[in-house]
């Protein structure tokens, strides 16, 4: 059984100018001691999904379908039964930091509060849990940035913070935003590898979600690709970076740079800009930045379906795929 399993999923918020489709019919499931990436521009829905999921939505925003994590429905659960399972079982690390910290707080008393709520240590034993994470995230000199207000420390020291209180209680499952990005590369690599040591030794569950294909590509085993509120693709890692076949797909990875190019070689960039998502482009919402675009994109929208070993929503795979 999946540990998170997300079966279509739409959120929508209610604006001045009308309602706007975040995130539309999104299935998708994480397995134990696995990793999923999802990728996508900004807009794509990859942090609505799971803000949807774990019950923190703004106040303007719905969320309709299926989010199951174990046996719990969480859209229709209460406040009582989200707070037990958020922190404990399942942890979001969001990718602003402050969203998470308490600005007036100590680190120290921030991290050893949720080992108290959550698990019950006394007050020593918290301080020791809490130091020993910060230390495992590559928070150097972790006894003096215990005692620190948030605002004392760099961005890239206040998203380990954030890092180590979401693994705090040793969760089921960990969604990370954007986990690495305020990073330098060498921390970045020991966060990275963290994350790995978790999922391989104690099973850990992840959620990666980033813009960063250089992550999904060394962590993750499968990946959902989000375009315009959709998943667009989705497969193993080892399948769409090998062979991706939707048109963004292959645009995403145009854009990364790989570790054997040429100093020299050039990157491409997708043509034009994410969509507005209250006014989405008829059929594909692609289709004004698509290539390969023909006849039927403008018309219609592709289902995401079957094509080979992946779900794909493109016309010309399903056409590829039928013959
Ligand atoms: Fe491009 Fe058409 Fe495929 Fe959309 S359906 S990605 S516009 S070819």
């Amino acid at each position: 059984m999946a540990l998170l399993d997300i079966q279509n999923l739409t959120v929508k918020f209610a604006t001045q100018d009308g309602e706007v489709s975040a995130v539309s019919d999104v299935s998708l499931h994480v397995n134990k001691g696995e990793c999923l990436g999802i990728v996508g521009e900004s807009g794509s829905g990859k942090s609505q999904t799971f803000m949807a999921a774990m019950g923190l939505l703004a106040g303007n925003g719905k969320a309709s379908g299926s989010v199951r994590f174990g046996d719990t429905e969480l859209l229709t659960a209460n406040e009582r039964t989200l707070n037990t399972i958020r922190g404990n079982k399942l942890a979001m690390v969001f990718q602003d930091p402050m969203t998470s910290l308490t600005p007036h707080m100590r680190v120290g008393r921030q991290l050893t509060e949720v080992l108290q709520r959550h698990r019950g240590l006394d007050n020593a034993a918290a301080r020791a849990a809490a130091i020993a994470m910060l230390a495992r995230v590559q928070v150097p000199e972790p006894e003096r940035r215990f005692q620190m207000y948030p605002h004392e420390l760099s961005g890239g020291l206040r998203q380990r913070v954030v890092l180590a209180m979401g693994l705090l209680c040793g969760p089921e499952l960990v969604i990370a935003d954007e986990p690495t990005t305020a990073l330098d590369v060498t921390v970045q690599a020991l966060v990275l590898e963290l994350i790995r040591e978790l999922k391989d030794t104690q099973g850990t569950s992840f959620v990666l979600i980033t813009h960063d294909l250089g992550v999904v590509a060394g962590l993750a085993d499968r990946v959902a690709v989000m375009y315009a509120g959709r998943i667009v693709e989705s497969g193993t890692v080892d399948e769409i970076f090998a062979a991706p076949k939707h048109p963004y797909t292959k645009g995403l990875l145009a854009c990364t740079p790989r570790l054997d190019d040429p100093p020299t070689v050039l990157l491409e960039t997708i043509p034009g800009q994410p969509p507005n998502l209250q006014n989405l482009p008829t059929g594909c919402s692609f289709h004004p930045r698509c290539v390969s675009a023909f006849e039927p994109c403008p018309v219609k929208r592709p289902l995401l379906v079957p094509a080979g070993n992946t779900l794909n929503a493109c016309f010309l795979n399903h056409m590829q795929a039928a013959s």
